[in-house]
């Protein structure tokens, strides 16, 4: 079983030490340069938050507020780590309030302009302060809700299910309210995708299958995740929808060997709907055995294609079921891990779990 302790801190931050001797000394220095979110609370706080100091071991570091959003914590009432720092927009903070209060809610330009608010004021704010509009911004509270952030192993699991979204069932509903799924929609032909979630040491993945096999495997605070769920809707004709499978009770068993160091490989059955040149790099992925890893350039050689080096990375960013199609197993030619939808310290912790499971012998 992996620690979470040597994992849970993404390449791209200050070393953890220096990110919490920023947050003991509240240094403005490091405002913007990471947020650190409570795991027993579930807030998101900037590093010069006046709030009494968390210990170490219950802090989640994140490079943006908006990660921590998706990854299901709600900002600081105190600190405010959605506002620019020093210039809290007052008449953007009926908005805010108002989506805390219900984060479920949809708020509409409609009900906007009825609290005196322009719509589209709103959205520049947003866009230019987050990157992203109003309404992502709302799908991203809603999804960070149903997604939950329990993590096993963690001690905090206990006051993280109090947080109600963590049941299966309070996923599910969240879940169907974020995806705007329309039960029994006549466009629909093929059999749904059954989509549910499963824990893992590395944080909550979400699942999805149908009768011929897993359709979708992703970290759940995987930012394109709800495009994913989109693009496998689109090409197998079908939606997703909150439920359990046969498939997904196996894919749980067998994600849980793996975690534990005791599985290499599945034997599950996949739903892998794509362009040609996807498919091929897919099965060229999934001919990786597990402690091994290859080049971008290998895999293009591999499928005969050996100037497609950037569309064999494309393919491999657009692998929507992780762990089964080992994306992970994929890294630069000079040896550096680049990229992972998952986050490079997922990568990072898949590499070496696998490094140290043990394979069986060849037969
Ligand atoms: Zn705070």
């Amino acid at each position: 079983m992996t620690t979470t302790e040597s994992i849970s801190r993404p390449a791209t931050l200050p070393p953890a030490d220096e990110m919490y001797a920023a947050i003991l000394r509240r240094d403005p220095d490091y405002d913007g340069v990471f947020f650190l979110a409570v795991t027993t609370t579930g807030i998101v706080c900037r590093p010069t938050c006046p709030a009494r100091k968390p210990k170490a071991e219950n802090i989640e570091y994140f490079a943006s507020v908006r990660d921590a959003l998706f990854a299901g914590y709600r900002p600081c009432r105190r600190c405010r780590p959605l506002e620019p720092a020093g210039t809290p927009p007052e008449w953007l903070r009926p908005v805010l309030e108002r989506v805390e209060a219900d984060p479920e809610a949809r708020i509409t330009d409609a009900d906007l302009r009825r609290d005196g608010v322009e719509p589209a004021r709103v959205r520049r704010w947003f866009v230019a302060n987050h990157g992203i509009t109003f309404h992502a911004y709302q799908r991203a509270r809603r999804l960070g809700l149903a997604l939950g952030r329990v993590r096993l192993g963690d001690d905090v699991t206990a006051a993280a299910y109090a947080h109600g979204f963590e049941s299966l069932s309070g996923f599910r509903e969240a879940f169907r309210r974020v995806f705007d799924i329309a039960p029994g929609s006549a466009k629909h032909v093929a059999a749904p995708i059954l989509v549910t979630r499963i824990l893992t040491p590395l944080g909550p993945m979400v699942a999805g299958a149908n009768d011929d096999g897993i359709a979708l495997l992703e970290f759940a605070e995987r930012r394109r995740l709800e495009r994913q769920v989109r693009t496998v809707s689109k090409r197998l004709e079908t939606t997703c929808t909150p439920g359990d499978h046969e498939w997904l009770r196996r894919l749980e068993a067998q994600l849980a060997e793996y975690f534990d160091g005791k599985r290499t490989t599945f034997d599950l059955p996949l739903v892998l709907p794509g362009t040609d040149f996807q498919r091929d790099v897919w099965a060229e992925l999934r001919d990786i055995a597990s402690g091994e890893t290859r080049s971008y350039d290998a895999i293009a050689r591999a499928i005969g294609r050996p100037k497609a080096v950037r569309a064999v990375g494309r393919a491999n960013g657009d692998n929507r079921v992780a762990i089964l199609v080992p994306c992970h197993r994929v890294i630069g030619a000079d040896g550096k891990l680049t990229g992972y939808g998952g986050g490079l310290w997922r990568k990072q912790a898949l590499l070496e779990l696998e490094a140290r499971t043990e394979r069986p012998a060849r037969t």
